[in-house]
């Protein structure tokens, strides 16, 4: 007997699948991977075959059938590797497989069609029929001029617009005067092209040996390196060799870029190279494209595929080469549960296949740095220099000063005086970041979550960048009537507009999430700049990440230390990659760089190695701090929430769950909490930390105590998530 173990997609906790069915003569070709509909208590429900087997457990007569298979399925491979994903990162089954299907199964019950053309086309028989033969009605007289006349064959949906119906068209066809033929019509993203076209270059010599390294692992066993190339020495385009040499062997390529914002700037430089055997999937496509790419991989018509972190998941069958470029940026981590890494995921892909993985970046992880094999391009190419940069100490300035200094003035003012285009990066988006009452102290805070509110001059309100919540801005107090309100910190719509007044007539781009989401997204923001003969790009994070404009002369860091103010053990090492990814955007092209960095911590390591190019000095001395620490790489953490409503459930939740926990934690092992965290879209959090030396068991006595808890009466309308691995 036949036997499919399903896991069915649903998304409850507390079920334990697989569960038996059995499978009839009509669904004999059914296959780990395939999706069924099955009968489920008195539902039915979409599952996924996760394993094919002789017997069952149960007796034939308790075990139902299958309604029936959707057409696309997952591959074998892809099915195991959601499945690791559900359990190294304490998910669900549902929760992983839904990563690997087609897009659109789990939401749409139903595959999405693809989109079809009906073609029609004249027969030979046609014009001796329009010649003399009676019976041809006027419509269908006209519809044998047009296709007689036409060079190729016309979609029925012109011939509509010319009052030809798909009956009229059928009826032809039933006479033999017309054929008509279906044809898949695909629907391809666009793409809008930012950034240099990749005209093939010379590989410079240590461009070249990383080529060699990559596709020695590629001819051998795979395996994982580390390309450690400081900004503008080339490893695009080592990238771009390595995937020359996969696809010359018949091997497909994926390709990881940090954020969606980054995927067409790399998308271009990889069609321009590959053209259509390249494929894109992230989650902004829309469901028809990213069905048509997903279908694209999976027969094998496109061997490559950029994207975000999803592309990990991509269909691809041979798999050669995994890149992830700029490995260190934290988008990688998926926030949503499942809560997975894609630097892992692409870890045990690329193991699985025997890929070669190549993890790219400037400022690498100290993870990466102590674990992986390292090629180094010591250089920007074309012997370009870094560029220099300066720390200024904003130290003991008065807050009427404003938050520019003046030598960050000064150098504003000598790029309006020379030309050239600038890059500047402000913390936070809004105008200032905190607003209170001069008189009595009264602090504008969100009523939902326990942060303060942002003043945003743009829209004219105070808003939380948690939860979204907006009010009007006062003009006065309304608990003690004073119209004095002080604004504190300044963000980029502040910025944007001093330096507005400091480099006029030169323009400034101002590039965040509210500027995109007005202006036509974040591209089109890049676009103008990129085509600008000079000008100024203020904006947050994102101004940082990869751009290659090689006229930017200029780069300027507002508030350096920001981020180093979180209490949170990565906060250096992201603080180190973004200065010294800011930095690196200046000076690529023939005129040399320049670099302002705005501080209150002059000091700090992370400041001090980000100005002197010196990654290896960082991470020498980061990697001594979490040693004696015995935090990430030397340890692993694993965070598991509480949420909802009424802080003494969720602390008595808590609290019952860290007793599970003490009882299966493994000897190497601690929990820390439960803490209360900060109030986030009015539902109360308790977070308890767990610290392991080794990481699976951790993860497995994690996961046995919160299935457990799941189904227990204290966490009814709790909700419990789990992060492995916590940023
Ligand atoms: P990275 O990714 O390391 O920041 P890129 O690959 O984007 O660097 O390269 C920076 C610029 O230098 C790009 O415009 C690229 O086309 C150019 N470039 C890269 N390698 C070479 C080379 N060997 N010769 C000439 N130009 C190169
Ligand atoms: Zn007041
Ligand atoms: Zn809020």
């Amino acid at each position: 007997m036949a036997i499919a173990k399903v896991e069915p997609l649903t998304t409850a906790r507390a079920l334990r699948g697989p569960f038996d069915y059995r499978l009839p003569e009509r669904l004999a070709d059914v296959g780990v991977g395939t999706v069924l509909v099955v009968p489920f208590g008195h539902r039915r429900v979409l599952g996924v075959v996760v394993e094919l087997a002789e017997q069952s457990a149960l007796p034939p007569e308790r075990l139902a059938e299958p309604i029936s298979a959707l057409a696309a399925g997952a591959p074998a491979e892809l099915v195991r590797l959601g499945l690791w994903v559900a359990r190294e990162y304490c998910s669900t089954p549902a929760r992983g497989l839904e990563l690997v299907l087609p897009p659109g199964t789990a939401s749409a019950r139903g595959q999405l069609k693809a989109r079809s053309r009906l073609l029609a086309e004249a027969t030979a028989e046609a014009a001796a029929a329009l010649e003399g033969g009676p019976g041809l009605g006027p419509r269908q007289r006209r519809a044998l001029e047009l296709l007689l006349a036409a060079p190729a064959p016309l979609a029925a949906a012109e011939l509509a617009a010319e009052g030809i119906s798909r009956d009229t068209l059928r009826r032809l066809e039933g006479r033999g005067l017309v054929s008509l033929v279906e044809r898949e019509a695909g629907r391809r993203p666009a793409n809008t092209a930012i950034g240099a076209p990749a005209s093939p270059v010379t590989l410079d010599p240590a461009q070249r040996a990383a080529v060699e390294r990559i596709v020695a692992g590629i001819d051998g066993d795979g395996g994982q390196l580390l390309l450690h190339g400081v900004t503008g020495s080339g490893k695009t385009e080592v990238y771009l060799a390595a995937a020359q040499a996969a696809l010359d062997r018949g091997l497909g390529v994926i390709v990881l870029v940090p954020e969606i914002g980054m995927t067409p700037q790399a998308l271009t430089r990889f069609r321009s190279r590959f053209g259509d055997r390249v494929a894109v999937l992230h989650s902004r496509l829309g469901a028809g494209e990213r069905r048509d790419e997903w279908h694209r991989l999976r027969s094998g018509e496109a061997r490559v595929c950029v994207g975000p972190r999803s592309a990990i998941f991509a269909p691809l069958s041979g798999l050669g080469l995994i890149v992830v470029d700029e490995e260190h940026d934290p988008s990688y981590k998926q926030e949503g549960d499942p809560r997975y890494d894609a630097r892992e995921v692409a870890r045990r892909r690329a193991d699985e296949a025997g890929a070669m993985l190549v993890m790219g970046s400037a400022t690498p992880r100290p993870e990466s740095w102590l674990g992986l094999e390292r090629v180094e391009l010591a250089e920007r190419v074309d012997g370009r220099s870094l560029p220099s940069v300066e720390i200024v100490d904003m130290r003991g300035r008065d807050g009427r000063e404003g938050p520019l200094h003046p030598i960050t003035r000064a150098a504003l003012g000598s790029l309006r005086a020379a030309g050239g285009k600038g890059i500047v990066m402000v913390n936070r988006r809004g105008w200032s970041w905190h607003l209170s009452c001069h008189s009595c102290g009264r602090a504008w805070g969100c009523p939902q979550c326990d942060v303060s509110l942002i003043v945003h001059r743009d829209s004219g309100d105070l808003r939380c960048h948690h939860c979204g919540h907006a009010e009007p801005l006062p003009g006065s107090c309304p608990d003690c009537g004073s119209v004095s309100l002080a604004r504190a910190g300044s963000g980029s719509e502040r910025i944007e507009t001093l330096i507005a007044e400091l480099i006029a007539p030169l323009r400034v781009f101002r590039l965040d999430s509210d500027s995109a989401a007005r202006q036509g997204g974040h591209l089109a923001i890049l676009a103008e700049f990129q085509a600008a003969e000079s000008g100024v790009l203020v904006g947050t994070q994102m101004v940082a990440k990869g751009h290659d404009f090689p006229d930017v002369v200029l780069a300027v860091v507002i508030d350096a230390d920001a981020a180093l103010r979180f209490p949170d053990f990565r906060a250096e090492e992201r603080t180190f990659a973004l200065v010294s990814q800011l930095a690196g955007r200046s000076g690529r092209g023939a005129r040399s760089g320049r670099v302002v960095v705005q501080t209150l911590a002059p000091g700090a390591a992370a400041i001090r190695h980000a100005a002197e190019h010196d990654t290896a000095g960082f991470l020498a001395g980061e990697l001594g701090r979490r040693r004696e620490l015995a935090y990430p790489p030397y340890s692993h953490l694993i965070r598991i929430e509480i949420t909802g409503a009424g802080a003494p459930r969720v602390a008595a939740a808590a609290a019952g769950l860290r007793d599970a926990l003490d009882a299966g934690l493994p000897a190497d092992a601690r929990a820390l909490g439960p803490a209360p965290r900060f109030r986030l879209r009015g539902r109360e959090r308790s977070q308890i930390l767990v610290k392991a030396g080794e990481r699976a068991p951790a993860v497995a006595a994690v996961r046995a105590a919160v299935d457990t808890a799941a189904t227990a009466r204290e966490l009814k309308d709790l909700a419990v998530s789990v992060d492995v691995d916590a940023q």
